[in-house]
């Protein structure tokens, strides 16, 4: 079975498609289970992001979203898996606030990831301008945050490790060889298998100038000596058009390294592997 377990609809302020053209679209490609990873940013209160503020948007909108994934649930019974789920950003930086998220919807899994920290002045990675930046200093922090993104446990999944390497063009050598964080990264695996989290395979990257998916092979190496034993597939698109973004060369990554792909989660637990 192909899997996409983090996309982008309408109900994400960067969202260009409807849930159900992506439905449409998974149906289409044989894709046998989705899960609509819409955002919502955790940031400390007093931040001031020069971003759209997509807590409120997704607050705006939780109810209608929630309602229109049942009913495509309900609709593509037997045709498609759909779970309802939220990408949760810095669930670290105000664990009071996240929690009374999670607590006040019913999720089947949360896909955890970092876009923003204190070191960019809470700007989205996608915003900083790399020619006054110091990379190695960046990226150690990004890779701390992190490790106590998954201390936190808000999570079921952690998504697009190396996530500021999709805005670097230019300012990193290509090809990306990341091994410089060797430490740092096997600090992150050694918590993911602590608190039973799993690491995503992020396929963005194969449309990107970079040209790969995410991590790079050597982390789902350290991963599963870490006692990894699962990852979740995302393409992590925005519209319907990229729905199962190369799923199946993920899936395949995956079993050349000896693991399995989550096709499913209800209520926050592993219900179907590939
Ligand atoms: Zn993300
Ligand atoms: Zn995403």
């Amino acid at each position: 079975m192909l899997t996409d377990l983090h996309m982008h609809s309408f109900f994400s302020f960067d969202g260009k498609s409807s849930a159900e053209d992506m439905c449409i679209s998974a149906v289409d490609k044989g894709i046998g289970s989705i899960a609509f990873t819409e955002h919502y940013d955790i940031l400390p209160t007093w931040a001031t992001p020069d971003r759209v503020d997509n807590r409120t948007e997704y607050t705006a909108c939780d109810k209608e979203a929630y309602e229109t994934i049942l009913s495509l649930k309900e609709k593509y019974t037997g045709k498609l898996n759909i779970i309802y789920s939220i990408e949760l950003g810095q669930s670290h930086h105000d664990l009071e606030a996240s929690h009374a998220f999670i607590d006040a919807h019913c999720f089947d899994f949360v896909l955890g990831s970092i876009h923003q920290t204190r070191y960019g002045n809470y700007s989205d990675y996608y915003f900083l301008d790399y020619s006054k930046q110091n990379i190695p200093e960046l990226m150690e922090d990004y890779y701390n945050e992190n490790a106590q993104l998954v201390s936190s446990g808000i999570l079921d999944s952690l998504g697009h490790l190396d996530y500021p390497i999709r805005v670097m063009e230019g300012f990193i050598p290509y090809p990306v060889e990341l091994k410089e964080y060797k430490e740092a990264v096997w600090e992150i695996m050694k918590l993911l298998v602590s608190r039973n989290i799993v690491l995503e395979i992020n396929t963005t990257g194969l449309g990107r100038w970079f040209k790969r998916m995410s991590p790079e092979p050597w982390v789902l190496e350290l991963y599963r000596e870490a006692g990894g034993k699962f990852v979740t597939v995302g393409s992590d698109t925005h519209s319907a058009e990229f729905v199962g973004f190369h799923s199946s060369d993920a899936i395949e990554l995956a079993h050349s390294m000896g693991l399995k792909v989550v096709a499913s989660f209800v209520n926050r637990t592993i219900t179907e592997v590939v």
